[in-house]
């Protein structure tokens, strides 16, 4: 559900954003307009920068997006040989780009080099193949049935407007369930590609693929620093952003180092699975550490918690009601559908599971002349004391 909401703002602010560019973009046309010709010309540097691009940023769709976006590029505005033929079918062209947007929206980011290669160009190929074969179909359909009523009021729809609809419906809702960047700049280039096919955004293609290839090359760089500074498991920000951190602390500041207890029984009790969907929950309470405490998945189940220009003092009261609110939570847990006798007799049983884990914690404040590695250090002994005493508690 949270993911859906994720989703739902990305796809909602992505599309708000893309139009109001597009509107200025269609406002402002005495701006661009001298400078055609030189857009048109950077565009081709621009495709080169953001295939290699997305390629070493490991994603290999942007690359696979932006070649064919170049290669139509090319096709419109060079004379190619097989311009001509795709003038001439230009629904064949509508539905065979509506179906690389769709292929392009399911499919994994690989390698660009390596075996999948040769797979994925037969999808593409079978991708132009099917929007053959529905051209014909249709008609043939449209021909053969051309007396009923359904077919005379809702007949026209059925080559084009039909398979644009369901194509849409299917990006859309890979945007919103998938929550990522790259599938809501998808769902905008498939936007695009229809406003465009029905000219209702007529703006020369030079400008909206220098729109559309700027959008990828943004969403590549802040993908790349969410894969850097963002633990994938738990969405906190990861070792490498607290020792980013760390370069910006002042003289004065309070760390504490967080440690789940038992959580290895806790794994073997009830599998590394819902260990790690735990872990995800731990995570989400607390990251809602306030009184100016900054939160970082250290690695395992341990956490740290850096309070900058704060003291012990302060940073305990914050630490002891994050510790109290963990050892408070009821976590809910899903467990994976088990075929035993009674389900097969029909009988319901309840799938989830309450538990609960507490949480130790050690902290220490800086001391003048004290690097960040030996303050850390200090808030791990403090953490040792902490599970010494019992686990459950906060020492420094
Ligand atoms: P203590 O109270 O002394 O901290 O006991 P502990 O069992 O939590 O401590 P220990 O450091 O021995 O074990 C940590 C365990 O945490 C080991 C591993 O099974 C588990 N763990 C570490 N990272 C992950 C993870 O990403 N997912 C899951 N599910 N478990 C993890
Ligand atoms: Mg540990
Ligand atoms: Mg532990």
């Amino acid at each position: 559900m949270l993911q859906f909401f994720k989703g739902l703002k990305i796809t909602f602010l992505t599309l708000v954003i893309s139009s109001i560019i597009f509107t200025l973009s269609h406002y402002f046309s005495n701006v661009w307009l001298p400078w055609t010709p030189i857009i048109g010309n950077v565009l081709y540097g621009l495709f080169i920068i953001i295939i290699i691009f997305a390629a070493q940023f490991s994603r290999s769709r942007f690359s696979l997006l932006s070649a064919l976006w170049l290669l139509f590029y090319l096709s419109i505005e060079q004379q190619m040989p097989w311009s001509v033929w795709l003038e001439v079918n230009a629904q064949w062209q509508v539905l065979f780009g509506a179906t690389l947007f769709v292929l392009l929206d399911f499919i994994k980011d690989r390698g660009l080099l390596s075996v999948h290669t040769l797979y994925r160009f037969f999808l593409l190929g079978l991708c132009g193949a099917l929007s053959f074969l529905w051209l014909s179909v249709s008609q043939w359909f449209l021909i053969t049935y051309a007396e009923y009523d359904v077919v005379i009021n809702w007949g026209k729809y059925l080559t084009i407007e039909l398979p644009l609809l369901l194509s849409v419906l299917a990006i859309l809702t890979r945007s919103l369930l998938k929550a990522s960047l790259l599938n809501s700049a998808i769902l905008v280039s498939y936007a695009v590609w229809c406003l465009n096919y029905y000219q209702w955004l007529t703006l020369p293609w030079s400008i909206l693929l220098t729109i559309l290839v700027a959008h990828y090359l943004l969403v590549v760089i802040i993908d790349s620093y969410f894969l850097a500074y963002r633990d994938e498991l738990t969405n906190l920000p990861s070792r490498r952003a607290l020792n980013q951190l760390v370069l910006s602390l002042g003289r004065k500041y309070t760390v504490a180092m967080l440690d789940i207890d038992h959580f290895k029984k806790f794994n073997d009790t009830y599998g590394h699975d819902i260990g790690d969907q735990v872990l995800k929950l731990v995570a989400v309470k607390l990251a809602q550490v306030r009184g100016g405490g900054r939160v970082f998945r250290y690695g395992g189940e341990e956490f740290t918690i850096v309070f900058s220009r704060k003291d012990a003092s302060h940073a305990r009261v914050e630490l002891e009601r994050l510790r109290q609110a963990i050892a408070d939570y009821k976590i809910v847990i899903r467990q994976p559908q088990r075929k035993t006798k009674q389900d097969r007799k029909g009988s319901k049983r309840d799938n989830t599971k309450s538990v609960s884990v507490t949480i130790s914690i050690g902290l220490a404040v800086k001391a003048p002349k004290q690097k960040f590695e030996q303050v850390l250090k200090l808030s791990d002994q403090a953490l040792y004391r902490a599970k010494k005493k019992g686990r459950n508690n906060v020492s420094d």
